[in-house]
């Protein structure tokens, strides 16, 4: 038996929203022989190419769907727009919308109704941020940080919702420097706590293991957050993509390893890595066993 414990972060990998997500797209492949993608359905070139074999091809936007076909929108949501030309051209929308980004787009478009002057805490590019700017009729503006209200006119009655990945720190920066300003504020805290729950669980973890292997693209900011945070506090961490990269001489004086994941990061991966570690820790453990024969 093996002599190494590994630990694993509950809350690492895929959130709630691309799980569902991820589940209304594998449905929609085994009903439609062809759907089309709305964007990327999640950042993750294995988990996209997965799908375009089963005939789900990425498009940018709704006019590029033929008429008839199906259409599904990702969790980051989509403006009433997409919804009405879907209708008009009678394309099968079927919508993965995360609930938690639809009561960010609900919030924008009441306070948007009741006059306020809407702002989305947010990333300008980001197409979440865009589509909830068009749940509140186009009126909203997005702002990054509060040293952006000096830059745009900012009426006496204001309403803030935020992107789901915000921070929390952003936003209190945000209301504290409108509140001197204006006579009337609403906020919505939109913020999901996705993020803040997986950071938390890795850091709990990191702190009661020898080794740390964060799993997740090198280019993803979230996993990079992972490991950042886990080699924060002193322990050894391994960013890796896939379990091929994991090296036996990692568990050399080792006795426990935590594995956590980025957000986009699917549950086979994290498994994968799972049965390699208790591979390598059964070479570590029995060296005789896997020398090859003389
Ligand atoms: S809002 Fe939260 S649960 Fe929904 S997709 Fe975004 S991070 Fe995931």
């Amino acid at each position: 038996m093996s002599t190494l414990k590994i630990m694993g972060v509950d809350e690492a990998g895929f959130c709630f929203g691309v799980r569902r997500a991820l589940q209304l797209a594998n449905e929609a492949t085994e009903k439609h022989p062809e759907v089309a993608c709305l964007g990327p359905l999640i950042h993750n070139r294995q988990v996209v190419d997965d799908l375009r074999a089963r005939g789900m091809r990425v498009v940018e936007t709704i006019e590029e769907v033929p008429r008839g076909s199906a259409a599904l929108v990702r969790a980051h949501g989509a403006g009433p727009a997409v919804y009405e030309a879907a209708r008009e051209r009678e394309i099968d929308l079927i919508d993965a919308t995360c609930p938690f980004v639809r009561r960010v787009q609900q919030a924008a478009a009441r306070f948007a109704e009741d006059s306020y002057q809407v702002l989305v805490l947010g990333e300008r590019e980001h197409p979440e941020a865009q589509a909830i700017v068009a749940h509140a009729g186009g009126h909203a503006t997005i702002i990054e940080n509060a040293s952006e209200l000096d830059s745009i006119r900012v009426s006496d009655r204001v309403a803030v919702v935020c992107q789901t990945t915000q921070r929390l720190d952003t936003l209190q920066e945000l209301v504290s420097a409108l509140l001197p300003r204006i006579a009337e504020l609403r906020v919505a805290n939109t913020i999901c706590d996705a993020t803040s729950k997986r950071q938390k669980a890795t850091v709990s973890a990191a702190q009661q293991v020898d080794l740390m292997i964060v799993i997740g693209g090198y280019h993803s900011a979230n996993t990079n957050r992972l490991a950042q945070i886990c080699r924060a506090t002193g322990t050894r961490t391994e960013h890796i993509e896939s379990a091929d990269e994991l090296r036996g001489e990692w568990l050399e004086g080792v006795s426990t390893v935590g594995i956590t994941a980025g957000a986009s990061t699917p549950p086979e991966a994290v498994e994968a890595v799972r049965r390699r570690l208790l591979d390598l820790a059964a070479e570590r453990d029995q060296p005789g066993d896997t020398a090859p024969p003389e």
